[in-house]
């Protein structure tokens, strides 16, 4: 399960190219608080828990259960 600290993230998208899956995205209808496009999950069942995009986010924003 992939946790986002949402407010973190700073729609930098190094975390939606590191994704072997291709199910990141940042969002499309929502910014956070900073004003950013938060990263966001397509299609949770296919991730693998690879932990790559967690690994690339210089912020720490994602987390995987
Ligand atoms: S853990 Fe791997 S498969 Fe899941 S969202 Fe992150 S990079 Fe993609
Ligand atoms: S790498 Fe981190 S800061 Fe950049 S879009 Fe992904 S979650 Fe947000």
């Amino acid at each position: 399960m992939l946790i986002f600290k949402e407010e973190l993230c700073k729609g930098c998208g190094l975390c939606v190219s590191a994704c072997p899956k291709k199910i990141l995205q940042l969002s499309k209808t929502r910014l956070n608080s900073k004003g950013h496009a938060p990263v966001e999950v397509t299609d949770p069942d296919a991730c693998i828990s690879c932990a790559f995009c967690a690994t690339m986010c210089p912020d720490c924003v994602i987390t995987i259960e």
